[in-house]
């Protein structure tokens, strides 16, 4: 299987910067490295029969604790108005 990145790692790494003012540190392990993922994710709306929707999601960009793995999910759309689905 083939995996698209498509995220500008530089430009969320930046967006994140200027966007997270607040201490920078793991909740779970006190670390303060972080990294991006390569691609964008997406977190399906469930229909009320807990069925997945197809055809609605929210685009997300992961940021991951470097040591224990917990991860913060940032909308791509508020991230990147302009951007396009992938
Ligand atoms: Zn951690």
């Amino acid at each position: 299987m083939t995996t698209t990145r498509n995220v500008d790692i530089d430009k969320a790494i930046e967006w994140i910067d200027e966007h997270w003012t607040g201490q920078k540190e793991c909740p779970i392990c006190k670390n303060t490295s972080w990294f991006v993922g390569d691609v964008i994710g997406e977190i399906r709306q469930m229909g009320r029969d807990q069925r997945f929707v197809a055809s609605s999601f929210f685009p997300v960009i992961v940021l991951s604790c470097k040591t224990c793995g917990y991860s913060l999910l940032f909308n791509a759309a508020v991230m990147d108005p302009d951007q396009k689905a992938p």
